[in-house]
C-alpha cells in the first residue's frame, strides 16, 4: 500500500467560554490511529507571538505529522474538518478556525521563516495563503479564516533551536467548568522527584500548584519537561482526584524563549515584538499606582521605559534597586507608546550587566578622634560629640556605599511567566538543534 506524509495544522477553535485546540488534537490522534496512520512526531504545541492582540489565551497552534495509506487521504481530511467543526466555538465572535494540510515531507525554508515570524512578530493571512498556494498545500478556514495563520505557523515549526514537552491530561466533559480536583501534595512531591527535568509545576514563593489552569477548558493539568519519558513519569506521580478522560504528550517551543528577538539598538524596538535589548539606566525607578516599578534605559539611539509589574515580584524587587548608570539587558514584550507614555518593555527578565557606584552625602569624620561629626544645623558647621571639637567650615562628603544588588539574570516568578519564557530551571538544558528522540511507546491514552 502506498504511504504518504501529511502535516495537519490547526488553530483558533476555542474561546474563553469553551473548548481547546489541544483537546481537538487529542481526539484527532485517536481517530487517526483507527485509520492506521503512523505518527512521525509527537503532536506539536506551538506557542506563537504572545503579544498578538486577537489571541484567546496563550496563542497556541497545533500540528500533527503523520504517514498514512494514500487512499485514506480524503477520509483523514474529512475526519479532521468534521472534528474542528463539531468542537469549535463557532458562535463566538473571536473564534475563526483554520486547518492546513501540507504534503511535502520536508518543510520549505519559506514556511519555516513564516513560522519564526509568527512567533516573534505579526504576520498576515495573505502571506499564509500565498505560501500555501506556492507549495501546494490546502487550507480550510471558517469565518474570517484567521486561524489559517496559526495552523500554517504550526506546520512550519521545526524546533531547530530548542524544544520541550508537555503531557496534558483532560477532564471528562461533565466536569468542565467545575473546580479542578488534583492532590496538591502529590504535585509538590512530583516536582521534587523530577526537577530540574520538569518545570513550572509549583510556585514555591506562594506555595501554590500551577499545573492546573483556571477556566472552563477541558485541561485538568499539564506537566512540562525536557523529555517525553520524564513528563510521563511525572504524570504517574500525580494523583488526580477526578476522572482523567485522556492524556497526550506534545512537543513544544514552550519555555524556550523563542519569542525573544535581540534588538541591536533601542531605536530598533517595535510594538508587538518581544525583545532583548541593552541599555544604561537613564531615569531612576519610580513606583506607579498598583505597585508597578518603571525605569528608563537609553543608548546612543534612544530611550525606552521598562516596567516590572506587581505580579513579577522578583523582577520588581530588582527594578527598585537599580540606579542611573547601571547597565542592563531588558527582556520582554514591547507596548506601544501612548499619550504620556513612552514605548515600554514589559519585563519578563532583567540581566544586570554592571553596577554604577552608589554615593551618598555623609557628615565628615572628626580629624582628631575619627568619630563621625554631628551637624549643628543648616550652614552652622559640625561638632564632634566625643571630643567636643567644632568645625565651622566643614562640608558633607561623598561616600561610596555597597549596592544591595548583584550582577546576574533575574526572571519573573514562575506563576507570571509566559508560556514561551525560559525558566531559570531550564538554563543549561537546552537542546540546540537536537532532533526529536525516538518516540516512546505509550505517549497517549486512548
Ligand atoms: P488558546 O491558547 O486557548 O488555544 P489562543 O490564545 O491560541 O487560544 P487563538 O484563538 O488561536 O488564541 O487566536 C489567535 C489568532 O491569532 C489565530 O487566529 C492565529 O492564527 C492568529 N495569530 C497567531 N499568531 C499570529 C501572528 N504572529 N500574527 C498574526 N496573527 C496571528
Amino acid at each position: 500500500m502506498k504511504q504518504q506524509v501529511m502535516h495537519i495544522g490547526l488553530d483558533d477553535t476555542d474561546s474563553t467560554r469553551k473548548g481547546c485546540t489541544t483537546y481537538i488534537t487529542a481526539l484527532l490522534v485517536e481517530k487517526l490511529e483507527k485509520l492506521k496512520a503512523t505518527f512521525l512526531d509527537y503532536p506539536k504545541l506551538v506557542r506563537l507571538n504572545p503579544n498578538v492582540p486577537w489571541k484567546t489565551r496563550g496563542n497556541g497552534a497545533l500540528c500533527l505529522r503523520i504517514k498514512h495509506a494514500a487512499e485514506l487521504e480524503g477520509r483523514i481530511k474529512e475526519t479532521t474538518v468534521r472534528l474542528v467543526e463539531e468542537h469549535s466555538d463557532l458562535g463566538f465572535k473571536g473564534t475563526n478556525p483554520g486547518v492546513v494540510f501540507f504534503h511535502n515531507e520536508k518543510i520549505p525554508e519559506d514556511i519555516k521563516v513564516f513560522s519564526k515570524n509568527a512567533v516573534t512578530g505579526i504576520v498576515t493571512l495573505k502571506e499564509a495563503t500565498s505560501l500555501i498556494q506556492k507549495f501546494g498545500g490546502e487550507a480550510i478556514g471558517f469565518k474570517n479564516c484567521r486561524g489559517i495563520i496559526g495552523a500554517l505557523a504550526a506546520v512550519g515549526e521545526t524546533f531547530e533551536d530548542d524544544h520541550t514537552y508537555e503531557l496534558i491530561a483532560y477532564r471528562v466533559p461533565e466536569n468542565c467548568g467545575l473546580k479542578r480536583r488534583v492532590d496538591a501534595a502529590s504535585i509538590f512531591e512530583m516536582d521534587k522527584l523530577t526537577q530540574p527535568y520538569t518545570f513550572n509545576n509549583v510556585d514555591s514563593e506562594k506555595g501554590r500548584v500551577i499545573i492546573t489552569p483556571r477556566g472552563p477548558d477541558p485541561i485538568l493539568f499539564g506537566i512540562r519537561g525536557e523529555t517525553p519519558g520524564i513528563v510521563k513519569k511525572a504524570f504517574e506521580l500525580v494523583k488526580p482526584l477526578e476522572k482523567v478522560e485522556r492524556w497526550l504528550v506534545f512537543r513544544s517551543n514552550q519555555g524556550t524563549d523563542e519569542h525573544l528577538k535581540r534588538a541591536a539598538t533601542l531605536n530598533q524596538i517595535k510594538p508587538y515584538q518581544s525583545i532583548v535589548a541593552k541599555g544604561v539606566v537613564s531615569q531612576s525607578p519610580r513606583l506607579v499606582p498598583l505597585r508597578h516599578v518603571i525605569f528608563s534605559v537609553s543608548d546612543e539611539t534612544g530611550e525606552v521605559d521598562c516596567a516590572a509589574y506587581e505580579p513579577t515580584v522578583a523582577l520588581r524587587k530588582v527594578a527598585r534597586k537599580l540606579i542611573v548608570g547601571d547597565s542592563v539587558e531588558a527582556y520582554g514584550a514591547v507596548r506601544e507608546a501612548s499619550p504620556g507614555k513612552r514605548l515600554t518593555v514589559n519585563l519578563e527578565k532583567i540581566k544586570v550587566l554592571s553596577l554604577a557606584p552608589k554615593t551618598v552625602l555623609q557628615n565628615p569624620a572628626c580629624s582628631k578622634c575619627g568619630k563621625r561629626l554631628e551637624s549643628m544645623g543648616k550652614n552652622k558647621g559640625f561638632r564632634c560629640k566625643k571630643c567636643g571639637t567644632r568645625f565651622n567650615d566643614a562640608r558633607k562628603v561623598q561616600a561610596t556605599v555597597e549596592r544591595d544588588l548583584q550582577v546576574g539574570l533575574y526572571v519573573t516568578s514562575n506563576r507570571s511567566q509566559r508560556h514561551l519564557t525560559k525558566p531559570l530551571r531550564r538554563y543549561g538544558l537546552e537542546k540546540h538543534g537536537a532532533p526529536a528522540e525516538n518516540m516512546i511507546e505509550n505517549w497517549h491514552t486512548p
